[in-house]
C-alpha cells in the first residue's frame, strides 16, 4: 500500500499562527479609546448607574468607619425616662433643669435637638425658665427643620420660638438627608430657606469652640452658586455636601438616660467636658433612618445621626463626594486607559491592560475614599472595562472556533468542518432529490516533492491546490477542505457526475497550467505537480450514508493512482486529465 493511504482519516493541521508577534494597529484602538470615554461619560451623567453606585460605597465606606469619640455623649428622651418623667411633650421646666444640670457639671457644648418651635400655652413660666438657662449656660445650640407646610407646598423652617432662639448660643439646621433607597448617605453643612445660612446642628455646636476658623474651611462638594442669589426664597438650599463615615454600628457612641442625668444617677466625670447631644431615641418618636450597610430592620435615630455628623468633623473624616465632572472625567480616562496601553510594548493583548485597569480603579476608589477623603465610584468605569472585556472574549470565542474548524496552512476548511458538511449535505440532497458530487483528491508523489525541493516548497505547493480548488468551487454552498497531509476534498451540493467530472478535469488543467510557469524567475514559487481525483456522485434513491459517499469517492482515487496518477476516476467511470501529464525532470 503506497504511502498515501496510510493515516489519511487523521486530521493534520500546522501548528496555530502565532499574533503575539502581530504589531496592535494604532488607528482602530485610538478610535475605540474615544468611543470607551465617550460612553464612561454618558453613563456617568446619566446617573443609571446609582443603586450600583450606592451598593459599592456602603460596602467600601464600612471599611473606613471611623472609632466613636469618646467625648461625644448622647442624652436619649428613651423608654425609660418616658416611663419616670411621664408622656412627651414634657414641661419645659424639666429641660430647664436638664440644662441647668449640664452647666454645672461644665459640659463643652450642648445641642438640645428637640423642636421647640410652639410656646407652651399652658406653662409661659415654663418657657421663661428653660429661656433662662439656656441663657445661662451659653453653650445650647437649638434645631431647626425644614418642612412642607401641607404635601407638595411650599417650605417654610421651623424656629424655636423666639425667646428660645434668642438665648441660644447658635442654631443649626436637623436635616437628616436621606437617599432615595431611605439610607443616610450624607449631610450637607450648610443649608436654609432661600440660602444655606445655617450650619447643621452638628457644625453649630462645634463652632462654639472655633467660632471664626471652622466656617471658613468647610469640608464637602459646593452646591450653592456662592454670591449670587438664584435660589427662589421658598426653596430649601443645601451647600457643601457631604458623605458621612458612620461609627459602626451607628449608635456606638456613649448613650445616657435622659431621666438619669436628671437625677443624677451618673456620675458628673462622664459629663464634664464632652459634647453633649439631647435628642429623642424612643422608638415611633422621631425620625428613623439606616446608615450604610445597615441592615432594612435594623435605624439610627436623628440624634445618634448627629452624633455621627460631629464625631465626622471631630475627627475631620468627612467624605466630599467628586463633582459629576471630575467623575466623568475620570472615568473616561479609566475606560480609555487600557486601549492606550495596549500601544506600549508587552501590554499588546488587550486583556492584559484591560484587568490592570479594572483592578487599578477599584483600587483608585479605595484609597481616594481612605486616604484623600473623596467618594469616586468605580461604576461607570467598570462596567464600559467590563463591556470591552465581554466584547473581547466574544471575539476570541469567536476566533477560537473559526481556528477550530479551518486548517492552518491553507485557511481551507479542515476535516471536521468536511465531515459536518458531507453530513449536512447529503441529508439535504436526500430532501430534495439533488445530486451531490464528492471530489477527493491527493497530490502525486508529494513525498518525491518535499524530499527534493524541501518542506517550504512542499508547503507552497498545498497553498497552491488551495488557490486552485476555491477557484473552481464557487458557489455558495460548495466546500474545499483539507483533510490532511496531501489530501483534500471539494464537496459539491447540487452538481450532476457530469459536472463534478468537468470541474475535475479544469482542476488537472489548471495544475497543468501552474507547472508551466517559469518557476526558475519566481524563487518562492512552488514546483509543478500533479493530482490524482476520486469522484463520487450520490444521486437521489441512493441510501447511501455519508461514511459511504467518502468511500466511494476514496475507493475511486485509489484507481486513479494505480491507474498511473494525474487523473481523475469516477465511482463509475474514468475521466482521462485534458492534456498531457506534466513531465517531471
Ligand atoms: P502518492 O502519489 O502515492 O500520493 O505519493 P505521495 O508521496 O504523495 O504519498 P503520500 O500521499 O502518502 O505522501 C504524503 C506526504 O505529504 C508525506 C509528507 O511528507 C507530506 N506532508 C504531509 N503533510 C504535509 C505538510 O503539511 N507540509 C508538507 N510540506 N508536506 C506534508
Ligand atoms: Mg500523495
Amino acid at each position: 500500500m503506497p504511502d498515501w493511504r496510510r493515516g489519511r482519516r487523521i486530521a493534520h493541521t500546522a501548528g496555530p499562527v502565532s499574533t503575539a508577534a502581530q504589531k496592535p494597529k494604532w488607528k482602530p484602538r485610538l478610535l475605540t479609546a474615544v468611543g470607551a470615554a465617550a460612553l464612561a461619560i454618558l453613563v456617568t451623567l446619566s446617573g443609571l448607574t446609582a443603586p450600583l453606585d450606592a451598593w459599592i460605597y456602603d460596602r467600601l465606606v464600612l471599611g473606613a468607619s471611623p472609632d466613636p469619640d469618646p467625648g461625644i455623649v448622647v442624652i436619649d428622651v428613651d423608654q425609660k425616662s418616658l416611663a419616670e418623667l411621664g408622656r412627651w411633650p414634657w414641661s419645659r421646666r424639666t429641660h430647664a433643669q436638664l440644662v441647668d444640670r449640664l452647666r454645672l457639671t461644665e459640659v463643652k457644648g450642648i445641642a438640645f435637638n428637640v423642636l421647640l418651635s410652639e410656646p407652651a400655652l399652658f406653662d409661659p413660666e415654663g418657657d421663661a425658665l428653660l429661656a433662662r438657662a439656656i441663657s445661662r449656660s451659653g453653650r445650647v445650640v437649638l434645631p431647626v427643620l425644614a418642612e412642607p407646610v401641607q404635601l407638595n407646598s411650599s417650605t417654610v423652617e421651623l424656629m424655636p420660638i423666639p425667646e428660645f432662639a434668642a438665648s441660644a448660643a447658635s442654631l443649626g439646621h436637623a436635616e437628616m438627608a436621606l437617599d432615595d433607597d431611605g439610607v443616610a448617605r450624607s449631610a450637607y453643612l450648610r443649608a436654609g430657606l432661600g440660602s444655606p445660612h445655617w450650619p447643621a446642628l452638628a457644625l453649630a455646636l462645634l463652632q462654639l469652640d472655633q467660632p471664626a476658623g471652622a466656617g471658613g474651611h468647610l469640608p464637602g462638594r459646593r452646591l450653592a452658586a456662592t454670591g449670587l442669589e438664584t435660589a427662589s426664597p421658598y426653596e430649601w438650599v443645601r451647600d457643601y455636601e457631604v458623605l458621612v463615615p458612620f461609627a459602626s454600628p451607628p449608635n456606638a457612641f456613649r448613650h445616657v438616660s435622659y431621666t438619669d442625668v436628671l437625677n443624677q444617677r451618673i456620675p458628673a466625670s462622664l459629663l464634664r467636658g464632652n459634647w453633649i447631644i439631647v435628642g429623642v431615641s424612643a422608638t415611633g418618636m422621631g425620625p428613623l433612618a439606616r446608615a450604610p450597610g445597615q441592615s432594612p430592620t435594623a435605624s439610627m435615630s436623628g440624634t445618634d445621626y448627629q452624633a455621627n455628623l460631629l464625631n465626622m468633623l471631630l475627627k475631620r473624616a468627612a467624605i466630599t463626594p467628586m463633582s459629576e465632572g471630575w467623575q466623568a472625567v475620570l472615568a473616561a480616562l479609566l475606560a480609555a486607559l487600557p486601549l492606550l496601553l495596549s500601544l506600549l510594548p508587552g501590554l499588546r493583548r488587550i486583556w492584559r491592560p484591560t484587568v490592570l485597569t479594572m483592578v487599578g480603579t477599584l483600587v483608585l476608589s479605595v484609597l481616594l475614599l481612605r486616604y484623600g477623603h473623596a467618594w469616586f465610584s468605580p461604576v461607570p468605569a467598570l462596567l464600559v472595562l467590563a463591556l470591552g472585556a465581554s466584547l473581547w472574549v466574544y471575539r476570541l470565542l469567536r476566533r477560537t472556533h473559526h481556528q477550530a474548524q479551518s486548517d492552518a496552512l491553507t485557511g481551507l476548511a479542515n476535516r471536521n468542518r468536511f465531515d459536518h458538511a458531507l453530513d449536512h449535505e447529503l441529508r439535504i440532497a436526500r430532501r430534495t432529490g439533488q445530486p451531490l458530487s464528492l471530489l477527493v483528491m491527493d497530490i502525486d508523489h508529494f513525498k518525491q516533492l518535499n524530499d527534493t525541493q524541501g518542506h517550504a516548497a512542499g508547503d507552497g505547493a498545498l497553498k497552491a491546490l488551495g488557490r486552485i480548488l476555491r477557484s473552481r468551487a464557487r458557489r455558495p454552498r460548495d466546500l474545499v477542505a483539507r483533510l490532511g497531509g496531501d489530501e483534500f476534498a471539494v464537496l459539491l451540493p447540487e452538481t450532476s457526475a457530469q459536472a463534478a467530472a468537468t470541474i475535475a478535469t479544469t482542476i488537472h488543467v489548471d495544475l497543468a497550467n501552474h507547472g508551466r510557469k517559469p518557476h526558475g524567475a519566481n524563487a518562492g514559487a512552488p514546483p509543478p505537480f500533479t493530482a490524482s481525483v476520486g469522484i463520487h456522485t450520490y444521486v437521489s434513491g441512493d441510501d447511501a450514508g455519508p461514511e459511504d459517499v467518502f468511500d466511494r469517492a476514496d475507493a475511486a482515487l485509489y484507481r486513479a493512482k494505480q491507474a498511473g496518477r494525474n487523473r481523475s476516476f469516477s465511482h463509475t467511470g474514468e475521466h482521462e486529465p485534458v492534456g498531457s501529464p506534466v513531465q517531471r525532470t
